[in-house]
């Protein structure tokens, strides 16, 4: 029988986004192990000896310690780990002269947390019974978001305009002819780099979201889980951004602590007081082990170094390769155009035109045995019909450089097959959802 649940319950106990498709993902991989698959779904970062050698000298330092039982075995602030808090304003003061303190600092467990308290601190119906959105400037983003609010219908995206480049290469922009900043907002949030796209909002842009905002007193989160100074997974020049509205939002799971749960927002005194009340009661507090660790990592400075010289390198060279993967192999006379690469551990491929729907691909490229995500997956919060959001895929950098360059082989291959001969294609593809529906 199934258990009763609360209108709460039955909005948090769904797979939303690409949660939803990833079950199909770890079936596939898991049916048969004898096939050599090439996974380019996974957002899971690559283990890099050096940071992963930092973690492991960091913990011994902090077992060594007189600090351990403290750290361990006993309760914390809800605010955060004191040193790591010191750390943060320390850092920020020092390399972007923000002039914080601590009283701007919260540590919670991971970000996707932070987004979790911000959606429902600030979204959702307020005192008056007046709904507030949260809205997403730029569509698609991060497929998280879409299960962060306990009350439906609070997330607001809007389409972007999309700026062609050169040949096959495009950016997302935000459509400030249609976004709509006001009284009926309670915050904003983007991530910056973008996962899925890989795209970093101008600094113009953010400062018209910002500007926006202001008025109405509305937060910005700015979602830096891949940006400088760690894991600084920018390929193009950006420096965060600091504002009264702003809530500028870290991660340290690209940074080589997915397992540990560490987020870290900077923001307005009255903002953070909000979230550590709302963190305070959820959860009292953030893991302190993983808070530790991290603290004497950021204070010295070698998580900065690290990300800059061993991390961000990693990723960039793969964009390049996968990049020049696709201008060899894609025809050249179709419609495909590669975001472009400005950070974060994707590529975005859009195929204007597409025969098929998103979804119908993801499943023909399944049978060259390589393994993508269909990008429909990362349009949380977006209202009404728009043929784009069934055109795209996200390709994740984590693979190894041999398999992403063999992986577009193939992707290559199925588009060119695709576009050529679409009723083939269109009914081959409806058979490979049908079967793929039926084996659930
Ligand atoms: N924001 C973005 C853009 C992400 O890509 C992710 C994870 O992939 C998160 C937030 C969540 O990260 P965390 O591990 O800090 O909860």
């Amino acid at each position: 029988m199934e258990p009763h649940l609360t209108q709460f319950g039955q909005q948090m106990s769904r797979l939303t986004g690409v949660r939803a498709i990833m079950k199909d993902i770890v079936e596939t991989l898991q049916a048969d192990p004898t096939v050599g698959w090439i996974n380019l779904s996974a957002g899971n970062p690559v283990i890099l000896p050096e940071i992963e050698a930092m973690w492991r000298r960091y913990t011994h330092e902090l077992l060594d310690s007189d600090h351990f039982g403290e750290v361990v075995c006993r309760y914390g602030a809800s605010q955060g780990y004191e040193p790591l808090l010191e750390a943060v304003v320390d850092f920020f003061n020092r390399t972007y002269g923000w002039g914080i303190t601590r009283r701007n600092v919260l540590i919670t467990p991971g970000s996707q947390t932070l987004y979790f308290f911000a959606a429902n601190c600030f979204g959702g119906f307020d005192s008056q019974g007046q709904m507030r959105s949260i809205v997403l400037p730029l569509s698609p983003d991060y497929t998280g978001y879409g299960g962060v609010s306990l009350t439906p219908g609070v997330l607001k995206s809007y389409r972007p305009t999309l700026d062609i480049l050169a040949a096959h290469r495009f950016k997302y922009r935000p459509d400030f002819d249609h976004v709509q900043i006001d009284h009926t907002v309670g915050a904003v949030l983007f991530s910056r780099p973008c996962n899925p796209t890989g795209n970093v909002i101008s600094e113009a842009d953010v400062k018209q979201i910002v500007d926006l905002a202001a008025p109405y007193e509305v937060p910005v989160m700015i979602d830096s889980a891949y940006a400088p100074p760690f894991p600084n997974l920018a390929f193009t020049d950006m420096a965060p951004i600091w504002a009264e509205n702003v809530i500028h939002c870290m991660s340290l799971s690209k940074a080589g602590l997915p397992g540990e749960r560490l987020g870290i927002a900077i923001g307005d005194r009255k903002h953070i007081l909000a979230l550590e009340c709302f963190q305070s009661n959820a959860n009292i507090h953030s893991s302190r082990y993983g808070q530790a660790i991290a603290a004497r990592a950021i204070q010295s400075g070698e998580l900065a170094e690290l990300s800059r010289t061993v991390i961000q390198p990693h990723y960039a060279t793969k964009f390049d390769r996968l990049e020049a993967a696709f201008d060899r192999e894609m025809p050249q006379d179709l419609p495909w155009y590669l975001h472009k690469g400005e950070g974060a551990i994707f590529a975005w491929l859009w195929l204007k035109d597409l025969p098929i729907t998103d979804v119908e691909l993801y499943h023909e490229i399944k049978q060259e045995h390589v393994i993508v995500v269909p990008g429909s997956s990362f349009f949380p919060g977006l209202q009404g019909e728009w043929q784009h959001t069934q055109q795209c895929i996200r390709i994740s950098l984590t693979a190894t450089i041999e398999e992403i360059e063999a992986g577009v082989v193939a992707i290559a291959k199925v588009i060119e097959r695709v576009y050529n001969n679409p009723c083939k294609a269109h009914q081959e593809a409806q058979q490979l959802v049908l079967a793929a529906a039926r084996e659930e």
